[in-house]
């Protein structure tokens, strides 16, 4: 499932060839994904230009400059493809820009999400509106106020959307073994100077998935056409009974119903 790296990764790898473009055209090759594609899409779209690209949580924004937005998911199995030879049989959503870059949404499993939503109002948009904080903007006193008293397990609460926006299980499992916190310690009795370091770790572990050009993913590939390759230095993640630095081995426990991966030796 592509997480947040992967998504800012192909926000990046779209900015190159949209920012500052016109759309000239819009193709729907079906009604829906998860749900369907707004009935106006290609008319609200289709000669607009695109001012800049972001990102909410595991969400990519392109801003236009008729003061919409289209906000887009990967869901589990989305890639954007830019200038493909052919066009393949997933590819539900086309966009051809001014300069005739050629553009596909991929999505196999059709689990993604394209929205149209005015720009003003992202912040109402219903889905953006219970996140918590970009995971770059984490503040360490500001997350120990809101897990203050909470006796549920850090490693859950750090993947609720509430206190924490777009972490996904990966990033989660390896920002705990960098700060040394057991996934089951109650969220509340964490100190401050491991929130810290989990802080720390937690954008230090998405940077380096960002500059690997996201993580894993067996069918994830970046607009580039390049797969990404952040999997191979993991520490914990998905590595059950492999050495740890430490010299033991990691764990696997099952979560909320996901897996955990952690160092019994390393994490408190
Ligand atoms: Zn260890």
């Amino acid at each position: 499932m592509p997480e947040l790296p992967e998504v800012e990764t192909t926000v990046r790898g779209l900015a190159r060839v949209l920012q500052g473009r016109r759309i000239a055209s819009v193709e729907a090759r079906r009604a829906d994904l998860r749900r369907s594609f707004p009935e106006d899409l290609g008319q609200r779209l289709t000669g607009a230009t695109v001012t800049s690209l972001g990102r909410r949580a595991k969400y990519g924004l392109i801003h236009t400059d008729r003061g919409d937005t289209m906000v887009f998911h990967l869901g589990m199995s989305g890639s954007w493809r830019i200038d493909h030879a052919t066009i393949e049989k997933h590819d539900h959503l086309l966009l051809q820009t001014d300069d005739g870059t050629r553009l596909a949404l991929n999505d196999p499993r059709r689990f993604g999400s394209v929205d149209l939503i005015t720009t003003d109002e992202l912040q109402e948009w219903p889905p953006f509106q219970a996140l918590g904080p970009e995971p770059f903007e984490l503040d360490a006193r500001d997350l120990q106020s809101r897990l203050r008293g909470r006796t549920a397990a850090i490693k859950l609460l750090l993947g609720d959307q509430r206190i924490v926006a777009g972490l996904g299980n990966i990033y989660v499992c390896e920002a705990l073994y960098r700060a040394g916190i057991h996934p089951k310690r109650a969220a509340g009795s964490v100190s401050l100077d491991r929130l810290k370091r989990l802080v720390e770790g937690i954008s230090a572990v998405l940077d380096e998935a960002i500059e690997a050009g996201g993580s894993t993913l067996k069918d994830f590939i970046s607009p580039d056409g390049e797969l990404g390759y952040f999997s191979k230095s993991f520490a914990v993640y998905d590595r059950e009974g492999q050495p740890c630095r430490c010299g033991g081995s990691v764990r696997r426990i099952v979560q909320g119903g996901r897996s955990t991966f952690y160092c019994p030796h390393c994490q408190h």
